[in-house]
C-alpha cells in the first residue's frame, strides 16, 4: 500500500520555517515512496476567516516546489463527522457528558505506547492523561478529536509532525482505539533550534518563507537546507538536488536530537546554488526576483550585469547595494579617493582611446599604465573603481567599465577628477 502523509498547518499568521521543515519531510518522504502528500487546514479554532494565511500558506508551499495532491481539506468541513464520532464514542461508553460537553474516558491505568518511526518507542502513562474534551458545549470538536477522526477518514499512513505534539499522540491513539480505526505510523520531528539553542524566532533572523524569499534565497537551495535539519544522507553529502533528495529521503536517517539552523551556513549553500545556476536561468530569476523587491533598473541592463554578479554575491539581495552603480551615477567617498586625480587624469586619458572599448583591451592599458607609473595593479585599480563604482568591493573592474560604457566611464572620472584634485 503506497503512503499517504499531510501537512496540516493551523491558519494562524506566517508559516514558520519550522512547519515548512515538516511539510518538506512529508512531502520527501511521499515523493519517496510514489505516495500521497495532502495539505489539510486545521481551521476548527481558527474558522474560515483567515484567507489570507491560507493563501500564504499555499504560495509559500509552490515557492519551494511542494506540490500537493488533490484539493486542500479543510477541516471545519468535517465538522459533522467530527461530531458522530463523539457521539458515537459517548454511545459507547468511551465517553460521557460534562457541563454540556462530552469527554472521552480515558483508561486509569497501564501506559499507551506506540513505535515511534524517529524517536522509537515512547510510553505514556495513563494516570496522566485526562479525560480529554471532544466536543466543546458548543458543538465544536478540539484538536484532538478533529486531528484523529481526520487521519483516519483520510487514510494517513503515516502522521509526520513536530514534536511539540508528542504529548498528543497518546490521546490520538486512544480516541482512534475506541473508534475501532486502524492507527497510522507516528514520526515526531526534532525542533529547529537558532545557533544559541533557543527555539528559532524573529531575533535569529527570517523565519517565513516569505521573508526568506524576500531576502535573495532561492527555492532549491532552501529546499536543499531544510532537508538537513534533522535529516541527512550519510556523514558528508550536502548539496542535493530535489530529485536527489526525494530519491534518498527516508524516515531512519532522521535524528531525534534538535536541529540547528544556521544562517551563515544557509548563505554559503546560497551562494553555491546561484553560482551553479545556468547564466540564463540566474538572469531570469534574478530578474524576477527584484521586480518583485521593487528594483527599478532597466531588464537591459540587469541582464547585461547579471554575469558580472553571479560568481560574487550570496544572496539575490545583495545586487542592488553591490551593482547599482550600473543604474546611477555614484558620489565615491573622499577616503577611498583623496589624492587621486592625477591618477585618474592619465586613465582617463588611456580609455578615450582604447579600442574596442572592451574589457580585454580595457584590462590592457590599464595595466601598462600601471606598469608606466610604476604602480603595482591593485594601487592603480582601486581609485579607478572607486571613482566609478562608488565603492572598493565591486564585479570585475574591467567587465564593469566596458558594461558602463566609453562615454559614461569617462564621465564618471571627469568627475572624481574634478573632485579629487
Ligand atoms: N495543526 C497543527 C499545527 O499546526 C498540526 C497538527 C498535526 O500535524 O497533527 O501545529
Amino acid at each position: 500500500m503506497p503512503v499517504r502523509v499531510r501537512f496540516a498547518p493551523s491558519p494562524t499568521g506566517l508559516l514558520h520555517i519550522g512547519g515548512v521543515r515538516t511539510a518538506l519531510f512529508n512531502w520527501l518522504f511521499a515523493r519517496h515512496d510514489g505516495g500521497e502528500f495532502l495539505l489539510r487546514i486545521e481551521n476548527t479554532d481558527t474558522s474560515r476567516e483567515v484567507e489570507e494565511s491560507v493563501e500564504q500558506i499555499q504560495r509559500s508551499l509552490r515557492w519551494l516546489g511542494l506540490d500537493w495532491d488533490g484539493e486542500i481539506e479543510f477541516q471545519l468541513d468535517g465538522l459533522g463527522r467530527h461530531q458522530e464520532a463523539a457521539r458515537r464514542l459517548l454511545a459507547e461508553g468511551h465517553a460521557y457528558e460534562h457541563e454540556g460537553a462530552i469527554r472521552f474516558r480515558m483508561p486509569d491505568e497501564g501506559a499507551t505506547v506506540w513505535a515511534d518511526a524517529i524517536k522509537g518507542q515512547i510510553s505514556y502513562p495513563n494516570e496522566k492523561l485526562e479525560d480529554l474534551v471532544l466536543l466543546r458545549s458548543d458543538g465544536r470538536p478540539t484538536y484532538n478529536l478533529a486531528a484523529a477522526v481526520d487521519d483516519a477518514d483520510s487514510g494517513i499512513t503515516h502522521v509526520i509532525r513536530g514534536e511539540d505534539h508528542v504529548p498528543n499522540t497518546p490521546k490520538q491513539i486512544r480516541i482512534l482505539e475506541a473508534l475501532a480505526r486502524p492507527l497510522p505510523v507516528y514520526a515526531h520531528v526534532p525542533n529547529v533550534f537558532g545557533t544559541d539553542g533557543k527555539k528559532l524566532s524573529k531575533r535569529h533572523g527570517a523565519v517565513s518563507v516569505e521573508e526568506f524569499r524576500a531576502k535573495g534565497y532561492v527555492a532549491p537551495a532552501l529546499m536543499n537546507y531544510l532537508a538537513l535539519l534533522g535529516w541527512s544522507y550519510d556523514d558528508k553529502t550536502t548539496i542535493m538536488s530535489r530529485d536527489e533528495l526525494v530519491e534518498r529521503f527516508g524516515l531512519e536517517r532522521v535524528g531525534s536530537s534538535p536541529a540547528t539552523f544556521d544562517y551563515e551556513k544557509l548563505d554559503w549553500m546560497n551562494g553555491v546554488y546561484l553560482r551553479e545556476m545556468p547564466p540564463d536561468q540566474f538572469a531570469d530569476d534574478l530578474v524576477a526576483y527584484l521586480r518583485e523587491t521593487g528594483f527599478d533598473g532597466d531588464e537591459e541592463t540587469i541582464r547585461a550585469s547579471a554575469p558580472l554578479v553571479q560568481e560574487k554575491i550570496a544572496r539575490l539581495d545583495e545586487y542592488p547595494k553591490f551593482a547599482g552603480f550600473f543604474f546611477r551615477r555614484v558620489e565615491p567617498s573622499a577616503e577611498l579617493l583623496d589624492g587621486s586625480g592625477p591618477l585618474l587624469a592619465q586613465v582617463r586619458e588611456a580609455l578615450a582611446t582604447v579600442e574596442p572599448f572592451a574589457s580585454e583591451p580595457i584590462e590592457a592599458a590599464l595595466r601598462a599604465l600601471a606598469e608606466r607609473l610604476d604602480l603595482k595593479p591593485r594601487q592603480a585599480f582601486q581609485p579607478i573603481r572607486a571613482a566609478v563604482t562608488g565603492s572598493n568591493v565591486s564585479p570585475g573592474l574591467f567587465e564593469s567599465l566596458e558594461l558602463l560604457g566609453r562615454n559614461e566611464s569617462l564621465a564618471r572620472l571627469d568627475a572624481a577628477i574634478k573632485s579629487y584634485r
